[in-house]
């Protein structure tokens, strides 16, 4: 047996098939584990994403083999240039806000990827790793104590009227990968032989209420909402953007990444402020627009054409408010990726940190003695992992919606774009995992 493999495997069950589920589902297999994924949504399926995998990312792909494979599925992303809004400089001045001059920053290399490719490819491989997939299956938590974990199932195969829970299953641990918007908490208690048939609470009282992981900080701040240029719409190609390149307008109303997909549709994703002062705030296609506008490179007449699209014709994707906190953990359940935290995109992390808390909680299960109390080895585990480069995110999120920072900003990196190497290097340096190989048959 490979010294990677645990000692005695374990009934785990990934819920949720996004990148973070589906690294922790191949890294469990990888480590000897009996694994289940249940997925509610058919791939492939689009996802609100700005589709860029950063360096340290594909890192952490490169630990379960699968790194080269992506780059083939994607453009290699080499090359970033920011746009800033700045403030007016006149108060009488109401032309529409225009950004300045572009900034060229240097980034890690990277990869483009659609995500309808890059989580299907994954299932793929986690199906090929040894893990059983459930899909369209949706899941939810029924109970857990300090030894196993309840969980029910039914099919999610889009019909209209929900179907009734059909299974129910008991597991060694759950790893809950829902994203920001699923929802995975059961509402009644269904018996069973070994976990308690009452919601309980981690320190084993009952719990009547549904369910859950309660927040630190429950959802708030920007909201994401995104679509894609298809490669053959006329304005994918009036809108200059080499492949290759990333490219990020930042201003008052939030930010808006746009990047050159494989085949040459342009994944457009935007971080939208939720406030607003104004008694009726613009739709959030009106200030998507009114962002995309004011690239000095957009004419009036692509800005409108734009507009045009946006409100016509774009298939829109939305999430809800990005920053939150989860307590990531109670009895056998804990949470990774988006599911468990989430700053927002500024930086294009988050299927990076999705992806290392995929692998670092499978480590974590195969470490002895951290199968007791996991829950909270696992708290002390995510936090070491991203804790820095989160506070980084947010702290460079903050800064860039001050008007008069964008401006010190402008002024410095156009003359200096080395000023930023600490900030990319830092966002670029994830951990190191061990390789583990799939399971040899
Ligand atoms: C506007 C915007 C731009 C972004 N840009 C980037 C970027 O450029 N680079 C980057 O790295 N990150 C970016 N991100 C963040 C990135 O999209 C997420 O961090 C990443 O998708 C998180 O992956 P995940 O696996 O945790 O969740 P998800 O990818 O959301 O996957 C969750 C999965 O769980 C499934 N699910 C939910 N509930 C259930 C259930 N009860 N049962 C079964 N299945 C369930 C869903 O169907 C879904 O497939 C961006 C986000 C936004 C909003």
């Amino acid at each position: 047996m490979s010294p990677h493999f645990n000692a005695a495997p374990s009934r785990v069950l990934v819920i949720g098939g996004g990148v973070a589920g589906c690294a922790a589902a191949i890294r469990f297999a990888h480590r000897g584990n009996e694994v289940t994924l249940a997925e509610r949504a058919s791939f492939p399926r689009e996802k609100i994403c700005g589709c860029c995998l950063g360096a340290a990312g594909l890192r952490a792909l490169d630990a379960i083999g699968l790194a080269q494979s992506v780059r083939d599925l994607g453009v290699p992303t080499e090359r970033f240039t920011g746009y800033l809004q700045i403030p007016r400089l006149s108060p009488t001045n109401t032309a529409p806000r225009v950004c300045a001059s572009e900034i060229h920053l240097p980034i890690a290399a990277g990869v483009a990827i659609a995500r309808s490719v890059l989580d299907t490819f994954l299932v793929e491989q986690a199906r090929q790793a040894g893990v059983r997939p459930w899909q369209p299956y949706e899941a939810q938590i029924v109970s857990t104590d300090n030894n196993k974990t309840l969980v029910r199932y039914r099919s999610a195969d889009g019909s209209q009227k929900p179907h009734d829970w059909e299974l129910t299953d008991e597991f060694d641990l759950v790893v809950v990968a829902t994203g920001l918007s699923g929802d995975f908490s059961g509402s009644h208690s269904i018996p069973s032989s070994g976990a308690s048939n009452a919601n309980v609470n981690s320190d084993g009282s009952a719990n009547p209420r549904r369910w859950q992981l309660p927040w630190i900080q429950s959802p708030h701040g920007p909201f994401g909402i995104a679509a894609h240029l298809p490669s053959q719409h006329p304005l994918a190609c009036d809108w200059r953007l080499d492949e290759g390149e990333i490219e990020m307008i930042c201003g008052d109303e939030g930010y808006v990444g746009l990047v050159r997909l494989p085949g040459g549709a342009i994944d457009i994703a935007a971080a939208l402020r939720t406030s607003s002062q104004q008694v009726r705030p613009p739709s959030p296609t009106e200030r998507l627009a009114a962002l995309l506008g004011s690239h000095p490179g957009c004419t009036d007449s692509l800005g409108e054409r734009i507009s045009d699209w946006l409100r016509s014709e774009a298939r829109l994707m939305t999430a809800p408010p990005l920053r939150r906190t989860r307590w990531p953990g109670r009895g056998r359940v804990v949470a990774i990726g988006d599911c468990a935290g989430y700053v927002e995109p500024m930086t294009g992390e988050g299927m990076t940190w999705g992806i290392e808390s995929g692998l670092a909680v499978a480590d974590l299960w195969a470490k002895p003695g951290s199968q007791d109390d996991f829950a909270n080895h696992w708290h002390t585990r995510l936090r070491a992992l991203q804790q820095k480069r989160r506070i980084l995110c947010g702290s460079v999120t903050r800064a860039l919606r001050s008007p008069g920072l964008r401006r010190a900003a402008h002024f410095s990196l156009t003359r200096a774009p080395w000023l930023a190497m600490p900030i990319t290097r830092s966002l670029a340096a994830g951990p190191t995992f061990a390789p583990t190989a799939s399971r040899m048959p």
